[in-house]
């Protein structure tokens, strides 16, 4: 029987395909297009939204809108997707909404469309705040255009602002970092990312000879990251998310505590009904078929029990709080140390996991293994 008193919790992802020009490390499902591919995009996606079907029992709880650089395209393309969004579906009042934007982007006029539309959080790609890397990296603004756009964005009345840095550039030494770090620390954002570079197949960065930093560098910038940035008040946690207290990203830890989402737009993936998915990456069929969302959903997999245990497991030892064992007993019906207590006792004679308070966590010294332990869960 439906339960229409306790609507459940969705977030849902809207991805924006477009970017000025393409940086040199990027594999994101994204390209530069002109101001008539992008309505016709939109009007798309409007048309997915008016589509959705099966949303009655759910209540959205946040909307992250990615790329891409959603900023690039007029502010009403985004405010009428979300528009689209709250005639179609049942908002929270305290919804967390989010623009991805990328300095050199942002204007006053775009930053007070966004607010009026109800958008409250707003996260910037700096990336470096060192000009010389930013080139490197093909980046379309400098570390001065990016400090405008966080004075027009607070001008604007943005005060939940995240700022995405990257480590282990080219050339960059660990000073250099630190150096990013306080620079953007400094500013007092509620939030910063600090992921490391990954050079992916098929991008420029791929076929040029770079002189990166080492694997024991990469590690100490990565630990010097949580040091740096305790100073300035931001506790870690997630593997590459600080925040002020109070200021974690909700949309990033529902993913982690597997809360449904649904994504909306071209490639965008989804948890939904038991089932993960995602839209086709090919535009002339998202363009076409878009109205009937079932027919641009590809690589559909329904969610055994076991797997959807694997997942709580290697998504919730992401965060620094680590996986509730009593929570996985109220959703599982099972209790963790008998299914995974053999992976679990491992790495915690090793060092690298640590159970306290009904948790299980990953230590300091378990982070820089994340992957090799998380793999072990996928077998348990
Ligand atoms: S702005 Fe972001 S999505 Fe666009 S090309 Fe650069 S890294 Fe990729």
């Amino acid at each position: 029987m439906k339960n229409h008193n306790m609507p459940k919790p969705l977030e849902i992802y809207v991805h924006i395909p477009f970017c000025a020009k393409k940086c040199a490390y990027c594999d994101f499902l994204s390209a530069p297009a002109g101001r008539k591919q992008q309505e016709e995009y939109g009007q798309a996606v409007r048309k997915e939204i008016r589509g959705l079907s099966d949303t009655e029992d759910f209540e959205v709880v946040s909307v992250f809108f990615g790329g891409g650089t959603p900023s690039l395209p007029e502010a009403s393309l985004l405010t009428d997707i979300l528009d689209e969004l709250k005639i179609k579906l049942k908002f929270s009042p305290e919804a967390e909404i989010t623009i991805e934007a990328n300095p050199g982007t942002l204007t006053k006029e775009k930053l007070s469309a966004y607010r009026n539309a109800g958008i409250n959080r707003l996260s910037l790609g700096l990336q470096s705040a060192d000009n010389r890397e930013l080139q490197i990296l093909g980046r379309i603004h400098t570390f001065e255009e990016f400090l405008e756009s966080w004075r027009l964005a607070l001008e604007a009345g943005f005060d939940n602002i995240n700022v995405d840095l990257m480590f282990a550039l080219p050339d960059q030494t660990e000073a250099g970092w630190e150096q990013t770090l306080r620079r953007t620390a400094k500013l007092g954002p509620a939030h910063i990312s600090a992921y490391s570079l990954i050079v992916e197949e098929g991008t420029p960065f791929a076929e040029r000879e770079l002189n990166l930093p080492d694997e024991d560098t990469e590690y100490r910038m990565y630990d010097r990251t949580a040091e740096v940035l305790a100073e300035y008040g931001y506790e870690q946690y997630e593997i590459s998310n600080y925040a002020r207290p109070g200021a974690a990203c909700r949309h990033n830890l529902g993913y982690w505590d597997r809360t449904e989402y649904l994504g909306i737009g071209l490639g965008a993936a989804s948890l939904f009904g038991g089932q993960r998915f995602s839209n086709t990456a090919v535009m002339a069929e998202y363009l076409a078929d878009s109205g009937d969302p079932n027919k641009i959903r590809r690589n559909l997999q329904t969610l055994t029990l076991q797997e959807e245990m694997e997942e709580f497991m290697f998504l919730g030892l992401r965060k620094t709080a680590g996986v509730s064992e009593a929570i996985f007993e109220e959703k599982f019906g099972k209790n963790m140390n008998e299914k995974y207590g053999s992976v679990i006792e491992k790495y915690v004679r090793t060092g690298f996991l640590e159970r306290r308070d009904g948790h299980v966590r990953l230590t300091g010294r378990g982070i820089h293994v994340s992957n090799t332990i998380m793999a072990d869960f996928l077998e348990g």
